[in-house]
């Protein structure tokens, strides 16, 4: 007798990869308390029916979703790998450094978690006995990093020369696009350009239910040439869902007011709209493989059999997609596209909008430029660019305090947080990204250190967290009104060294120390 194990569903990866498939992820939350819990039980249980279907491919497990404490997805992850279903791992940055971010990669590799979704992840604003300290050590970008590079093998820290054993992660990121404006919607771009850069393979897009802008994230990653496997978000809707939604309390998800009329209309209704909402979810993984998503990624509060019949429901509507596709036009009056509308579908066409062209080459910005970032550009061009003029001239004062008294660099470094902490509200990291992000401190305007582009959770502009413009906002109309918007993010992966906290990042630019100018960091 042949003993033989559960049937493995295909790689995750190569589902993608092949021709003409289209694959189904189904995102599954843990609950708070442990894996016994009621509450836990019946995710588990949902689990292993997901896993039985066929249809389903992967299930994807969150990570602290929303900022609560919640239990781990490995947990609930390693009886699914053990039944041979596809696992992909969310994996965020709020609440781990990037040395447990690097453990959490050698568990997950060892216990056969190969796919991980990298995040920056919610601010968290509640935990025991009150808001936990927010960790955004890395962002979503360094982690895609840390992990391509923990995929060649790390040095031996011990023993350099030496190259640990590759991991095999098969990386994918978040990009949120359902925005407002230009100054969002572009950034977003750009940053997924970066995350496909440093290492993403697969890319799920942020709930929206607007048909062109998911159109339009296909489009884009054909325009910039980005390696990277699209599955197109389908969240199914209720009317308290709808209600949080357009209430801005999940960030980075927008339900508009026509939407939410709609969802209170049929909420009310005898079956709270269920009939409505199942249809309109299964319009929406139709239509997304009709544009030409590699799969749809399926989610809500619901159960195992409702996520079936969307499945059902969507190939019923298969060969009217484009038809349908035209229930799905929830975007806000004003809403920025990178390209322009196709006038016969009312979607995406693969013409860069003429405005947006227009405007960049005039340099129309929406925000003022003030004078400080002028005034600091021509400081930046003349001294601290590692080929301004004066460069070499910072270089040997900086070597010549440093040989002095130890009284002189703690004179030189006042000066420099006086000019700093009043100008840019500078927080003395010491690794200054000023130069990175049009000078705007990511330390002090930024809840989450955001070094490599905006997050995803930005409404109308304005942070998550504070009541304030983003400053990956901020920083795109600086640049574009110097018409260097496009290059914004091209540069190599910036992580902060926390070893020269408290340091003179002045001294730190001019000898070479900070990350602006070691070159160990390619993009
Ligand atoms: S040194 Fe650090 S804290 Fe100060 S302005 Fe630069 S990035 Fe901000």
């Amino acid at each position: 007798m042949t003993l033989t194990g559960p049937p493995q569903k295909p790689l995750f990866r190569e589902r993608l990869e092949r021709r003409g498939t289209f694959a189904v992820a189904v995102e599954l939350v843990t609950s708070r308390g442990v894996v016994t819990t009621q509450s836990s039980r019946a995710t588990v249980e949902m689990a292993q029916q997901l896993a039985l279907d066929p249809r389903i491919d992967v299930i994807s497990i969150t990570d602290n979703p929303g900022g609560n404490a919640m239990l781990a997805p490995d947990t609930l992850g390693t009886d699914l790998v053990s039944r041979g279903q596809e696992v992909i791992i969310h994996l965020a940055c709020k609440d781990w450094n990037r040395n447990a971010l690097e453990s959490r990669g050698w568990k997950l590799a060892s216990e056969g978690f190969h796919n991980v979704l990298a995040l920056s992840g919610d601010y968290a604003r509640q935990g025991h006995r009150g808001a936990p300290a927010p960790v955004f050590d890395i962002d979503s970008v360094g982690l895609l990093k840390l992990f391509s590079e923990m995929n060649q093998g790390l040095p031996d820290q011990r023993r350099p020369e030496n190259r640990l054993d590759p991991t095999d992660f098969f990386l994918g990121c978040v990009v949120t696009n359902h925005k407002l404006f230009e100054r969002e919607v572009v950034p977003q771009y750009l940053k997924l350009a970066k995350k496909a850069r440093a290492g993403a393979r697969f890319v799920i897009n942020q709930i929206g239910y607007n048909a062109r802008k998911d159109d339009e994230l296909l489009r884009y990653i054909r325009y910039a040439k980005l390696r990277l496997s699209a599955l197109a978000n389908v969240y199914l809707l209720s009317r308290p869902a709808a209600r949080a939604f357009h209430a801005g309390r999940i960030p980075g998800v927008v339900v508009s007011d026509e939407l939410l009329e709609i969802a209170e209309r049929y909420g009310a209704g005898k079956d709270k709209g269920r009939s409505y909402f199942v249809d309109l979810a299964a319009k929406q993984a139709a239509v997304a493989r009709g544009l030409g998503f590699q799969g749809v990624y399926l989610g809500g509060h619901t159960t195992a059999e409702t996520f079936f019949e969307i499945l059902q429901r969507a190939e019923g509507y298969a060969r009217e997609w484009q038809a349908v596709a035209k229930d799905i036009r929830f975007g806000r009056p004003g809403e920025f596209y990178m390209f322009e509308r196709d006038a016969e579908t009312g979607l995406s066409s693969d013409e860069l909008g003429r405005s947006y062209l227009e405007t960049k080459r005039r340099g129309q910005t929406d925000l003022a430029v003030p004078a400080s970032y002028r005034l600091s550009r021509q400081m930046h061009r003349w001294l601290f660019d590692p080929e301004a003029p004066l460069f070499g001239a910072g270089r040997a004062l900086y070597e010549r305090i440093e040989a002095g008294p130890p009284a002189l660099g703690r004179a030189a470094h006042v000066a420099e947080q006086a000019a700093k902490v009043s100008i840019f509200h500078c927080r003395d990291c010491g690794d200054c990204s000023l130069p990175d992000i049009a000078y705007v401190c990511p330390e002090s305007m930024c809840a989450k250190n955001q070094r490599n582009g905006p997050c995803g959770g930005t409404r109308d502009g304005l942070c998550e967290v504070y009541d304030t413009e983003c400053i990956w906002s901020q920083a795109y109309e600086r640049l574009k009104a110097y018409g260097e918007s496009d290059g914004m993010l091209e540069g190599p992966v910036v992580v902060k060294d926390n070893a020269l906290n408290r340091t003179s990042a002045w001294a730190n630019t001019f000898l070479e120390r900070d990350h602006n100018t070691r070159h160990d960091l390619p993009s």
